[in-house]
């Protein structure tokens, strides 16, 4: 273990290692690009480029990279040093202006969803200066946007980006209509909480399902999972506390304030959560908490898993993104207020919110769709594919109250008028108990708990963004004309309460009855990524995207085509290596055990080699079709491949599980040919 501290944000160019390395008059200039989005002409991008370059070699740099989100889920950068040759020969090290500002490369075997093909083959990467760059290992990372020659996305964060501004000019028109003229920027605040497993790495390396998906294809349940529930806060073990230490000291440098560690519900699972900041520096953050959290756990002989279902039958892991607005000066624009006016904000807020959560359920659903969330999401232990939100009884009782147009409570004569009264004050913990929900209110920020663990916190960031900015630019366009304010906010407030209650559910979201009452209530529920996608060129989203200028048709169509490629192409990997695993490793192993028992002589000798026998010939017969299936899969386009992996691929891997899983059952440690769920889960 590393038991030398760095200091906090040593490896990043933030603010006070511009005003080291920087001229003071080139430092005014990089600040207002950062706070204002000022354009940087080149010769003080040329400035700020050395300033970075003499800084980024001081901290052990000899390359630097455009830092990017690609479609594909992962961070992306090509490393180019900065050496140059001068015209006499001599080797200098060099970073100009223009390869800070603007990168190009052939990206062309990234995801682009046909968009790049029709345009240009390269695309090229614009630094994100709000974001800091940093250093990572030998090489200068900048955080930028990608887009192709016509400007349209290839990225995650060129979208996050533009819902950010909206959002925020949205924001600053309602908060006028408050009195508020001196808040010039509203920042969409993100703290994501990360939840992983890990493993022992040499029993990882024994498990071609780990290796090839990241996830367990087979595993009978062990006797023991999370049933006792004493995992959860549980102490945290040696090994565990020594990788935590050293995940933190590497995020610390990097200056991604790591807070709080804990054992999660599941054994060997664990959380990791950080200080909330800007979202745009939040998913950065939360990409770069990732890949450290996998490089690290590598070091210390484990692995980290982070797909959102590695093990059937304990909880899989999740992201959760809590999300707020907060103006530049740093008031929390969900935080109920103490006066009647703020309240009445705060209200407004919070119905915005409410609104463009029934509004577009299924932008939200999309935003967290993927393969491997389908297992987690509508699993017993995870917010279900049902998309509602939780508000507390407290909160909740406000809103029956204006709506019914009654007093708060019995002892008021009262009615709760918006803007006129002070709501009741209630203690925060009480606000987040219910756990079940996809998305909750937690006091002063909403908890979305629906992205899985691998994702980019980007996508679902967008949406929230651009929905909730174009209910507060809907609620500007009523208000701003109105003669009175006090009564038309009043009437808009409990208009908008009624119109949208039905998304509003504070009980149990896992039970059954739930999803009785969701479909009454005529709620979403898309439980499989095919199913949700859709969804996704419905009218009144591309209306939404395009309008607000955060998507044209084409990019929302390439990404549509990316999402299926990607399900299509995962559930095929999946498919394949159970064909390999059972074909090749569990297949022989149970008839290798099975010739054991021949000449059978006890009754127990008997009883499993038959079973056995009846076992293997099933599991190979199934194994025929699902190859049979996968192949067929492969040779459809996006959309007909992703219907038929969910209804041909992916039941008949269900079966192939159940049938191996049960000669797991009967089959001696000592025969079977990869570590078991008890040896994966309870290992470290
Ligand atoms: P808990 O959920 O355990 O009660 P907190 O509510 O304090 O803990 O925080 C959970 C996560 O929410 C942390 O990552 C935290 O930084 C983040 N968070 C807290 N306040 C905000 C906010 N205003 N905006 C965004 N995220 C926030
Ligand atoms: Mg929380």
């Amino acid at each position: 273990m590393n038991t030398e501290r760095p200091s906090f944000g040593s490896l990043v160019f933030g603010d006070a290692a511009m005003k080291q390395y920087l001229a003071p008059s080139v430092y005014e200039k990089i600040q207002k690009t950062i706070k204002n989005g000022k354009h940087l002409d080149i010769d003080i991008a040329n400035e700020v480029a050395d300033g970075m370059k003499n800084w980024a070699i001081e901290k052990g740099a000899t390359h630097f990279t455009h830092w990017f989100q690609p479609l594909n889920g992962v961070t992306a950068e090509k490393h180019d040093s900065f050496i140059c040759t001068t015209a006499d020969g001599d080797v200098i090290y060099k970073f100009s202006g223009r390869e800070l500002i603007k990168g190009e490369g052939d990206a062309s075997s990234l995801p682009s969803g046909g968009l790049r093909a029709t345009f240009e083959a390269r695309g090229y990467t614009a630094w994100d200066a709000t974001s800091y760059a940093f250093v990572k290992g030998r090489v200068l990372c900048i955080p930028t946007a990608f887009c192709s020659y016509d400007g349209s996305s290839l990225d995650n964060k060129t979208p996050l980006l533009r819902s950010m501004e909206k959002i925020s000019k949205a924001a600053l028109r309602v908060l006028k209509l408050f009195g508020n003229g001196k808040t010039s920027c509203v920042r969409t605040t993100v703290g994501a909480e990360q939840e992983y497993f890990l493993i022992p790495e040499e029993l990882f390396v024994k498990r071609k399902d780990l290796i090839y998906t990241g996830r367990t294809l087979f595993g009978a349940r062990p006797p023991k999972g999370q049933e006792l529930d004493d995992h959860y806060y549980g102490s945290i073990k040696p090994r565990v506390a020594s990788f935590m230490t050293d995940v933190n000291n590497e995020l610390w440098a990097l200056g991604v304030p790591a807070k709080t560690e804990h054992n999660e519900a599941a054994p060997a699972q664990h959380e990791l959560a950080p200080i909330f900041t800007t979202s745009n520096i939040a998913a950065d953050q939360n990409q770069l908490t990732m890949e450290i959290l996998k490089n690290v756990a590598r070091r210390h002989g484990l692995v980290c898993l982070l797909h959102e279902k590695p093990f059937d039958g304990v909880n899989g892991s999740g992201k959760h993104n809590n999300w707020s607005m907060s103006t530049d000066d740093g008031v929390n624009l969900l935080e109920p207020g103490e006066t009647p006016a703020e309240n009445a904000q705060f209200l407004l807020f919070l119905s915005a919110i409410v609104s463009a959560v029934d509004e577009y359920p299924e932008l939200i659903r999309i935003s967290v769709a993927g393969a491997g969330n389908d297992h987690r999401l509508g699993g017993n232990e995870a917010p279900p594919a049902i998309i509602s939100v939780f508000l507390g009884d407290e909160i909740t009782g406000v809103l029956d109250a204006i709506e019914e147009n009654r007093p708060y409570s019995s002892h008021e004569k009262e009615l709760l008028r918006v803007g006129v009264h002070t709501m009741p004050k209630f203690p925060r913990d009480t606000t987040d108990r219910n756990r079940t929900s996809p998305i909750a209110f937690t006091g002063n920020k909403f908890e979305f708990r629906i992205p899985g663990a691998p994702a980019s916190i980007s996508s679902v960031n967008t949406v929230i963004n651009t929905t909730v900015a174009s209910k507060l630019n809907e609620y500007a366009d009523i208000l701003e004309g109105s003669d009175n304010f006090a009564d038309d906010l009043h009437q808009l407030i409990r208009d908008e309460i009624s119109a949208h209650r039905r998304i509003i559910f504070n009980g149990n979201c896992y039970s059954a009855q739930w999803r009785e009452e969701a479909e009454k209530r005529g709620l979403s529920n898309l439980p499989s990524t095919p199913e949700a996608l859709a969804h996704m060129l419905d009218e009144k989203n591309v209306r939404l995207f395009t309008e607000m200028g955060i998507f044209t048709r084409a990019e929302l169509i390439s990404r549509r085509e990316i999402m299926l490629e990607n399900y299509c192409k995962l559930i095929c990997i999946e498919g394949l290596t159970m064909v390999d695993m059972a074909r090749r490793q569990i297949i022989p192993a149970v008839n290798s055990f099975r010739r054991s028992l021949i000449p059978a002589e006890t009754a127990y000798e008997r009883e499993i080699s038959l079973k056995l026998a009846s076992l293997s010939d099933k599991a190979f017969s199934l194994v025929k079709k699902l190859e049979r299936n996968v192949e067929g899969a492969r040779a459809l386009s996006p959309q007909d491949g992703a219907d038929y992996c969910l209804n041909d691929v992916i039941p008949v891997m269900n079966e192939l599980r159940s049938v191996c899983d049960g000669a797991e059952l009967l089959t001696p440690e000592s025969f079977w040919p990869f570590p078991n769920y008890g040896d994966l889960m309870f290992g470290i």
